[in-house]
């Protein structure tokens, strides 16, 4: 069995044990059945059709609400998802990362933090402290670009788009008057804008210009997005 198959299947049974399903096993047969209809059908690859397969069940009742059961203010990312980490502080949320940090010392510091781990390493989530839900954590298919795993972790946590936050650290911002700063921004920066910021804790400089237009763009769109798929509007006629 593949790994990702097997990351899904964890999942699965989780989802299934906590509304209360009792025949785990024909659950997760018949979502391997219809992934490998979907991928013989759609020439996707088996991996493709496990993922959309679970993604469309796992928003359907009576599955959506206990994914939010899991929902979290603050999160550990593992090594290879600082990218990732980088945009949610962008979106408003705590989101801690460190290079090279071990599974040992991201399981440590998930629970002295009280930190959901976000990680792309199906190896963690067989983990005893994960396993048994000890601690949070969210497994993400390696094969996602940073848009997708933002839209994910949007859709699985039930995010909603807040003030920002430093992207290089995660503090918070405070805004400033630019008279008081004038020394540290650039010129023509200095004349075109009004609004800056400072990091309460790493004392960072940052401005809305046209790169974080992009950035909240961006963040806006998923938002919506996200927000669109788990509060459906009317059905059509
Ligand atoms: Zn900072």
């Amino acid at each position: 069995m593949g790994r990702i198959q097997k990351a899904y299947e964890t999942r699965l049974r989780w989802l299934l044990a906590h509304v209360g399903a009792r025949q785990l096993d024909k659950g997760v047969r018949w979502w391997l059945d219809q992934a490998q209809g979907l991928s013989q059908r759609e020439h996707v690859s088996l991996n493709q059709a496990l993922t959309r397969r679970f993604e469309t069940l796992a928003c359907k009742r009576p599955f959506a609400p206990v994914r939010l059961l899991a929902s979290s203010e603050r999160f550990l990312c593992d090594a290879g998802l600082g990218g990732l980490a980088r945009w949610l502080r962008a979106a408003g949320y705590e989101a801690l990362w460190q290079a090279d940090i071990g599974d040992d010392e991201l399981l440590r510091q998930a629970r002295v933090q009280g930190a959901t781990i976000l990680t792309t390493d199906s190896m963690l989530m067989e983990r005893r402290l994960v396993r048994d839900r000890l601690i949070p954590a969210f497994w993400l298919p390696p094969t996602l670009g940073i848009p997708e795993q933002l839209s994910l972790v949007f859709r699985e946590f039930g995010l909603v788009l807040r003030a920002p936050r430093c992207m290089a650290c995660g503090g918070c911002l405070r805004a400033v008057e630019k008279e008081a700063l004038r020394d540290r921004i650039p010129p023509r920066t200095y004349r075109w804008l009004n609004d800056f910021f400072v990091c309460q804790r790493c004392d960072q400089l940052f401005w809305h210009g046209t790169h974080w237009q992009r950035i909240r763009d961006k963040l806006e769109q998923t938002a919506r997005a996200e927000s669109s798929i788990r509060n459906p509007g009317p059905p059509q006629t």
